[in-house]
């Protein structure tokens, strides 16, 4: 069965792994412990529902790899949420957090439900429920969870506490993304965004496109989505002609303005009515013939299918595995140039890691610090993975592993594991 079928997404990041460990020639054994998550949870949650009911929800936390550090990595609330999409999104953790070089590991972490249909207080209960079962397992220096797809500040504060009345004192790196008076960072909000801002700067530099007015299309317009709206406008002069969600999309030439496109989808819950703009659907809205790509919404948008209809310039990820290994060579043959995931929404784990750093020396940067130290960091991940896909001739991603992957090698070396 060809993966295009099964789209297993933990298949996939081991493919990914394969590729980068022949050209590296990683030994068997190495090869064989970073295929695979080293501790994996899979764990009942039983949640009080409003009306006296108890439902038991299904939920995973996966530690990658803790070579270089504590595992780190979201918490998605998703009603398909499986056990292989945690595995790979923790893989890619693992080398995201490898490639901008921070002191830290991989793992993730997901409950399957469906967010929309509980309440506030069942969402509160359900929070501590993933934490009372994973939470002698998790801490500041094993493993760090932050938001993801469906999670945000107001989830993170309720873990937070949880893991508090657990270990019985103050412990605020146990998880990041938290709101600001409970120990969060500034810039944490839109990082992943900027981050990626910070990536499509550089590659309109080195591939000499001018970003001021250069075109732009967004799937999904939700927390890393609209970001990416707003700051592309603001940092980039970007034109984001469209953009798209779950309902599906909208297309104006003349360009979206971000505040009314977000005050419409507020409004009406979608952004599919936008007054002025041409509905589209998702699929449309990939191949459409824009400068800038950024698939902001889930895995698996840009297959061997439709790979060959894109039309853009630059393929900015901001979603994780948004592209297939298939998708990929036919991009690379088509000289599409792709800022690969793992370095281009690095943005969040980046600023993650800095609101551990402020947790633990309980003294907090400005807005403007954090800009600035994202920036750098950003920028050099860039241009490492940039200079090694030169290098070795080959597309960003695999650049991206090969240098990644040594780097948690070397360190899982070190320590005489393999
Ligand atoms: P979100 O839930 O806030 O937004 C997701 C958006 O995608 C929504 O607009 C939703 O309507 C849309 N969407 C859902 N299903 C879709 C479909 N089938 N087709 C088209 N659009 C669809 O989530 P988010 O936090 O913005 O995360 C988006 C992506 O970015 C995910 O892949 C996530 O793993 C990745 N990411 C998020 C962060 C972060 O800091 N939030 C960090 C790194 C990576």
């Amino acid at each position: 069965m060809s993966v295009q079928v099964t789209l297993n997404p933990f298949e996939i990041a081991q493919r990914q792994l394969d590729e980068a460990a022949k050209i590296l020639g990683l030994e068997r054994g190495m090869h064989e412990l970073l295929r695979w998550p080293m501790r994996e949870f899979h764990v009942r949650i039983p949640v009080r529902m409003d009306d006296g009911s108890v439902r038991v929800f299904e939920g995973f936390r996966v530690q990658y790899n803790w070579a270089r550090g504590p595992c780190k990595g979201g918490i998605r609330f998703h009603p398909g949420e499986t056990f292989d999409t945690v595995r790979a999104l923790a893989a890619w953790m693992t080398w995201k957090t490898a490639v901008m070089d921070l002191p830290l590991g991989g793992g993730k972490g997901g409950v399957v439900c469906n967010p929309m249909e509980l309440s506030e207080r069942e969402l509160e209960r359900l929070s501590r429920g993933y934490i009372q079962a994973i939470g002698h397992y998790i801490g500041p220096e094993i493993d760090v969870p932050a938001p993801d797809v469906n999670t945000n500040p107001q989830i993170m504060a309720w873990m937070m506490d949880e893991y508090e009345k657990i270990v019985g004192k103050s412990a605020p790196g146990v998880i990041t993304g938290k709101p600001l008076p409970l120990g969060g960072s500034a810039g944490r909000v839109d990082a992943t965004a900027r981050g990626g801002m910070y990536c499509i700067r550089e590659a309109c530099k080195v591939l000499g496109i001018n970003p001021k007015g250069a075109t732009c299309a967004i799937q999904g317009h939700g927390n890393v989505g609209q970001f990416a709206h707003k700051l592309g406008e603001e940092l980039l002069g970007l034109k984001v002609v469209a953009v798209s969600d779950v309902n599906g999309g909208i297309y104006n030439p003349k360009g979206l303005p971000v505040e009314e496109v977000i005050a419409h989808k507020e409004k009406t819950g979608s952004v599919v009515g936008f007054p002025g703009a041409k509905s589209i659907t998702n699929a449309e809205l990939l191949e459409l013939p824009v400068d800038i790509l950024i698939p902001a919404a889930l895995e698996n948008q840009i297959t061997g299918a439709n790979a060959g209809r894109i039309k853009a310039k630059i393929v900015a990820e901001l979603a994780n595995g948004p592209t297939t290994p298939e998708a990929d060579e036919i991009l690379f043959k088509n000289g599409i140039y792709v800022i690969p995931d793992f370095l281009c929404n690095a943005g969040g784990v980046t600023v993650s890691y800095f609101e551990q750093v402020q947790n633990a020396m309980m003294y907090y940067w400005t807005q403007e610090e954090v800009h600035q130290k994202l920036d750098q960091k950003m920028t050099a991940a860039f241009h490492a993975v940039h200079n090694s896909a030169k290098e070795h001739k080959v597309h960003n991603r695999l650049g991206a592993y090969l240098v990644a992957v040594p780097r948690v090698a070397e360190a899982v070396r070190l320590r005489g594991w393999a």
